[in-house]
Parts: structure tokens; C-alpha cells; sequence
């Protein structure tokens, strides 16, 4: 495949009026940035089948031409027609109409030889109003950033490193925008709830078994049938010797796929509020079992409410969850979103892949494409791979640990501050130091110091985990 790389600054170019969708002026002559432009070197699908177009990836995304992406989707749920306005430079994008071709078609000129890229200063028009959609003008023609165009447009767009695959789905969707301010409102409510009834949720005392009976109560209220539900019972010793019995909650939703995605949060907690650990986990996971009753997705779920995840050896729901599996069920799990403590930390963090002893990361695919779709939702989300296990971070302190153990793919939903000292310790806020384990691990509290961040922290985490349950494409 040919590269070409230039630099944007010095391109000053005006094109013949030979093309149909007329050249664009220059929006910023003097932008002094380099911009990298390669032609696209990954296959792309749409609905399942290989389409070849000619595409850019400039400076990490790719960009596509408007009237390639139309063609390709003609016919589906998600076709668009486009008018070219020669007059306002505008390009006029209708949805759910059939394409028609010509009257504005180009031709390709991008082949080997000078590419001359400009930011496209054209508008784009969806059903009349205008779209921010990033775009460049390369030797005359317009290239679209597919992701905005995804996002404009809702189909799905998702990227598979290993295959080195786009993937374009006209049955995907991103959440509506006017629908994002409702995510993380349930679940704020509930960490209230937890707050105010439902404290000090220790293992083996009556306020266990109280969450248990308010979330199996919130369930059945959501609509999930007894067949849905189960409680896993199990019992164990402590590292101290005391035995026990507790109980994980499983909820189980067929998608299209028998393949699973098992999300989990520990309901347990120490002698605190534990709103952060871990009435927030149980809080987005309840909101996001509301939301999804019935939604069709693409693969199978069981959210799972993880009991005597506190005690030391650490996570003995999830141990005995996963010890309880078949090889082919174990196999039959595609992912594990783990939920603990998103509320209060000063940073948003997605930690993931398997530790090697050489020092490596493996088996990261699947939180990357966590953090690609955090990215192209807007939220800020650090992506960290797993660390060292004698570092003791807080990649090794929750029920995914059991997951990672037996090679299954994992996310693990934290929010801390990883930029404070002294490593090794859980750091989460400057402000406060640790918020979970301590008495500041109360709502009260973490509204006070921190106006507003319980609420952005639900949100963010919600959304995310809802669009990453619709849109997870398999490595
Ligand atoms: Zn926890």
C-alpha cells in the first residue's frame, strides 16, 4: 500500500471546477500542524461483507467519501441521499432515503503521486441541519471522518486491530443525544438509597442480606422473569479462618449471539457507607439492567451482583462464580466488565489485558475497544494496562482478577488518581487521599469536596457500559 505523508501547512491549492462536489477553499491556510495521511490499509465490511473503497487514515482516523459510504448503505436501515449545493457549499444529506448516484459522483484521483489534503471548510447538512463532521478535501474530493459520520448518521462503526477490520452496521446504534442526560440519574438515585438504607453491608450481617433482598426487589420490578434470576449460594473461610456463607445474584439476558458478556459489581462492602465501594458498581449495573430489559443486543448477558467480594482472599463470589462454570461455559465467555468504586476518584480509568512475567501486556483487545468508544463518546477515560501484580494497584483488587486468572478478556471500571504518590497504595483524589476503605467513603462527604462528580462519574460510566454492551464486536 502507498503512503504518503505530507504536511497541511504549506498546502496552498485552489482545483479546476471539473469535480462534482466542488472543491472547498482553504478554511486555515496557515495551520502549521503536520497532518499524516496514509491510504487505508484495513478491510472494511459493511453488514457483513467486504466493500472496497478508497479511504484515508489521517492522523489515526479514517476518513471515507461521503458517496461511497451512501452506496454501501443503500438499501439498509441506514441509507441517505446527498444534494450537492454547489451555490452555499453545501452538501445536503437526507436520511432514510434511497442513494441516488451521479450528479456529483468523483471519480478517484487519489492514486499513487502528490495528495494534497485541506481541511474541507464544506457544510454538511443532515435533514437540514448542520452537522459537525470533520472532513478534508484530498485532490478535490471530500473525506468524511467515518466515526462522525457513524455517530450523525447512527450506525455502528467499530475497528478490529487483530483482523485489522472496519466494520460498518447498519443495525448498530450510538445512543440518541437528546437520551444522554438520562444516563447515570437512576443510578444516582439508588447510590442515595444506598447511602440512607443501606450501609455497612458486611458480609455475614443482616444488612447483607437486606441488598440482596433490595436488589433482587429492584430486579423483578425491572420485569426480569424468575427464570432470569438466580442466587449462586456458596460458603468460605477466610484467610482468618471464619467461615461463611453468602450468595452472588445472577441475572441472565439471551441476545442474538449464545456468546456472553458478563458484567459484575460487588454488593458487598467494609463498616462504611461504601458508596463508593461499592454502591456505585451496584448502582450503574441496576440502572443498566432497568434499561436493557429489552433491548435486543447482539450478544447474551448475565449481570452478576457479586457477594464477599471484602474479605480476604479477595473476591470469594466471583471465585466460586467462575469455579462453578464448565470449560465450555468458561470458554463461552466473551468479556468481563467488572464495576467497582466509579465514584469518587479525581480520573475515569479503564484497566485491562493479563500481566506477563517478561514484563509484557497481552490480551488487551478487548479494553481497547473500551476506550475507542469511550473516546468517540466523548468521555475522558484513561486506558491502563495491567500492572505488575507485585505492584499491587488496583488492577489486582477486584472480582475480575478470577476472570483474568482463566484468560478471559476483561474491563475493569475504576476511578482513582494513578498520577499521586506513594505507588502502590489505592490513590484516588488529591483533595482527600483514598475515598474507599475510609470514613470519607460517604456521599455527604464526596458531594461536599467534589460538587457534581458523583453524578458526571454515573453518567459517564453508564453510557459507556450501555454502548459498549450494543456495539462489543468479538476479536
Ligand atoms: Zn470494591
Amino acid at each position: 500500500m502507498k503512503k504518503h505523508t505530507l504536511a497541511i501547512g504549506v498546502t496552498f491549492f485552489l482545483l479546476s471546477g471539473c469535480l462534482g462536489i466542488a472543491p472547498a477553499a482553504i478554511e486555515n491556510a496557515t495551520m502549521s500542524q503536520d497532518v499524516q495521511v496514509t491510504l487505508t490499509s484495513s478491510q472494511v465490511i459493511v453488514n457483513g461483507n467486504k466493500v472496497e473503497f478508497t479511504a484515508y487514515n489521517i492522523n489515526g482516523n479514517n476518513y471515507f467519501k461521503l458517496r461511497d459510504i451512501a452506496a454501501a448503505l443503500n438499501g439498509s436501515a441506514k441509507q441517505f441521499d446527498i444534494r450537492w449545493d454547489e451555490a452555499n457549499n453545501t452538501i445536503e444529506l437526507l436520511t432514510n432515503e434511497p442513494y441516488t448516484p451521479g450528479g456529483g459522483e468523483v471519480s478517484d484521483s487519489g492514486g499513487p503521486g502528490t495528495l494534497t489534503t485541506v481541511l474541507s471548510s464544506v457544510k454538511l447538512l443532515i435533514n437540514g441541519v448542520p452537522a459537525e463532521i470533520t472532513a478534508y478535501n484530498i485532490n478535490g474530493n471530500h473525506f468524511f471522518k467515518l466515526r462522525d459520520l457513524g455517530k450523525a448518521i447512527n450506525f455502528g462503526v467499530s475497528w478490529d486491530a487483530v483482523l485489522n477490520r472496519i466494520s460498518i452496521d447498519s443495525s448498530k446504534i450510538y445512543p440518541e443525544l437528546t437520551g444522554e442526560s438520562i444516563y447515570g440519574k437512576q443510578a444516582y438515585a439508588y447510590v442515595e438509597y444506598i447511602q440512607n438504607n443501606l450501609d455497612r453491608r458486611v458480609v455475614g450481617t443482616q444488612r447483607e442480606k437486606d441488598t440482596v433482598e433490595f436488589i433482587l426487589a429492584e430486579l423483578e420490578d425491572a420485569g426480569y422473569a424468575s427464570d432470569q434470576l438466580e442466587i449462586q449460594r456458596f460458603s468460605f473461610i477466610t484467610k482468618e479462618g471464619v467461615a461463611y456463607d453468602s450468595q452472588n445474584i445472577i441475572v441472565s439476558k439471551r441476545g442474538k449471539d449464545a456468546k456472553v458478556i458478563v458484567v459484575g459489581a460487588h454488593y458487598d462492602s467494609i463498616d462504611t457507607y461504601g458508596v463508593d465501594d461499592n454502591g456505585s458498581g451496584i448502582a450503574v449495573l441496576l440502572e443498566t439492567a432497568n434499561r436493557l430489559k429489552d433491548a435486543e443486543l447482539p450478544y447474551s448477558l448475565q449481570f452478576i451482583f457479586f457477594g464477599a467480594e471484602e474479605v480476604r482472599p479477595i473476591g470469594q463470589g466471583s471465585f466460586d462464580y467462575v469455579n462453578s462454570l464448565s470449560d465450555d461455559e468458561r470458554q463461552n465467555i466473551l468479556l468481563m466488565i467488572n464495576l467497582d468504586s466509579l465514584l469518587a476518584g479525581d480520573k475515569q480509568y479503564l484497566f485491562g489485558g493479563k500481566y506477563q512475567s517478561n514484563g509484557s501486556v497481552t490480551d488487551l483487545w478487548a479494553a481497547e475497544q473500551t476506550k475507542e468508544i469511550a473516546d468517540d463518546l466523548g468521555l475522558e477515560m484513561i486506558l491502563l494496562p495491567a500492572m505488575d501484580p507485585s505492584y499491587d494497584g488496583p488492577s489486582d483488587r477486584s472480582d475480575h482478577i478470577h476472570f483474568r486468572n482463566l484468560g478471559i478478556p476483561y474491563v475493569f471500571f475504576w476511578a482513582g488518581n494513578m498520577e499521586l504518590l506513594p505507588i502502590g497504595d489505592l490513590r484516588q483524589t488529591e483533595a482527600l487521599g483514598k475515598i474507599l476503605h475510609t470514613e470519607n467513603d460517604n456521599l455527604y462527604v464526596i458531594n461536599e469536596f467534589f460538587e457534581g462528580r458523583a453524578q458526571a462519574r454515573l453518567k459517564n460510566y453508564a453510557l459507556l457500559l450501555d454502548v459498549v454492551l450494543k456495539n462489543f464486536t468479538a476479536a
